[in-house]
């Protein structure tokens, strides 16, 4: 028996390299012209938090069963990536709610296409595949289900593969798959707004990941966040997502200029938002009344990366239809299966691996 997997991004290779371990045939289908979808252009970090109760509280509306999965089954895939020869940069995540290591993406991905098989470039989902893993990344890069599902007050920055556009949502839907929770979330950044351009290999290093230490104001100057921000902002850029034009001024202090996030100073990403083209004014430029401290104010706009909901899964990773039944031979990992993250954020990369392989066993019991 053949398994069929739509995508070769972290969740679609994980599978398939799995898959082949167990002695299945795998074909791979990918709608781009390269491995790596997303993971490539990550800053690599394959996290969880450090029990199932820190995961409850930071994703609140998560599925228990699906987090606790990730939190039973990572270190072991981690142990298995390093196995496959990728490279780890770090050893641990330099936060105390988490446990990781962040790999060289390049590296991951190379090291995965080695032991994946055969790799189908320019393809889409294939038809009549009995048994299909849909791994195609979620449904960030179609501006209309965005508009549907995220109701963004403004056009949000598509800070991902070009190609995960909805398609394995649309196709499980068609086969009578359920909707998980958090169809109106997603994970991003606070990038510069325009007229900066932001190219893909810029995803990293112009993030603006110092909204906890700016006071934050809508383009109307109302002044807006979460109360608190969470250590992962993604709350407050989906807020920002909800704006006018979803996008919203940082303004910073001297102080706040000086703090170091993940290795980079407040001063470093401003300059960067300003040398990308981006709009960095004095904060007296503005034309509205704040307190003289602030010296600059950095128009941003949310950034998506991925979205949080998708089709509904089980631990296995099988589709599940409204009444809890799994869809015969139909999986899904990754982005696109939905609700392990809702109500915050949880690596994307470690539920991809995790359903990845999940899926890949799965099929071989088939
Ligand atoms: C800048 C950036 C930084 C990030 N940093 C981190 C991080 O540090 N830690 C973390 O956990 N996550 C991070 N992420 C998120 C992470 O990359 C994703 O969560 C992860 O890649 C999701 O895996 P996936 O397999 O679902 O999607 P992807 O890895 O994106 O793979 C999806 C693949 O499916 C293909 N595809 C789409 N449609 C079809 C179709 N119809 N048929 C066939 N193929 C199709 C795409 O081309 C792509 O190759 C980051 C992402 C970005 C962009």
């Amino acid at each position: 028996m053949t398994l069929h997997i739509a995508g070769a991004g972290m969740a679609g290779l994980c599978a398939a390299v799995r898959a082949r371990e167990l002695g299945l045939d795998v074909v791979v289908h990918e709608k781009g012209d390269r491995a790596g979808g997303s993971m490539l252009l990550s800053s690599c970090v394959v996290w969880r938090y450090r029990d199932l109760d820190t995961f409850r509280e930071q994703c609140p509306g998560g599925d228990a069963d699906l987090q606790q999965e990730v939190v039973e089954r990572v270190d072991d895939g981690l142990e298995w990536l390093r196995g496959l020869g990728a490279e780890v940069v770090w050893e641990e995540t330099g936060n105390p709610l988490t446990v990781g290591l962040r790999f060289d993406p390049r590296s991951l991905t190379d090291a995965l296409v080695r032991a994946a098989g055969e790799l189908r470039f320019g393809e889409g989902l294939p038809d009549d595949a009995e048994q299909l893993l849909l791994a195609t990344g979620g449904f960030q890069g179609d501006r209309g289900l965005v508009s549907e599902h995220i109701h963004p007050g403004g056009a949000l920055l598509h800070r991902a593969n070009p190609w995960s556009a909805g398609d394995g949502l649309r196709y499980a839907l068609g086969r009578g798959a359920a909707l998980s929770s958090g169809l109106d979330e997603f994970y991003g950044r606070a990038m510069p707004a325009g007229p900066a351009v932001v190219r893909e290999d810029e995803f990293v290093s112009l993030a603006q990941l110092y909204g906890r230490h700016a006071l934050v104001l809508d383009d109307r100057g109302d002044e807006f966040a979460p109360d608190p921000i969470s250590w992962s902002e993604t709350d407050l850029v989906q807020a920002i997502a909800q704006r006018p034009n979803a996008t919203a001024w940082y303004l910073v202090d001297e102080e706040a200029l000086e703090v170091d996030i993940r290795g980079r100073t407040v001063r470093e990403m401003v300059e960067a938002a300003r040398e990308a083209g981006g709009e960095v004014l004095l904060a007296n430029e503005l034309g509205i009344e704040i307190p003289s401290a602030y010296r600059y104010a950095v128009h941003v706009v949310a950034g998506i990366t991925h979205t949080i909901g998708g089709v509904c899964i089980d631990r296995q990773a099988r589709v599940l239809r409204d009444d809890g039944s799994p869809i015969e031979g139909l999986y899904a990992a990754g982005a696109d299966a939905g609700g392990i993250a809702t109500g915050g954020y949880a690596s994307g990369l470690a539920s991809a691996l995790v359903f990845g392989r999940n899926a890949a066993e799965t099929a071989a019991q088939a």
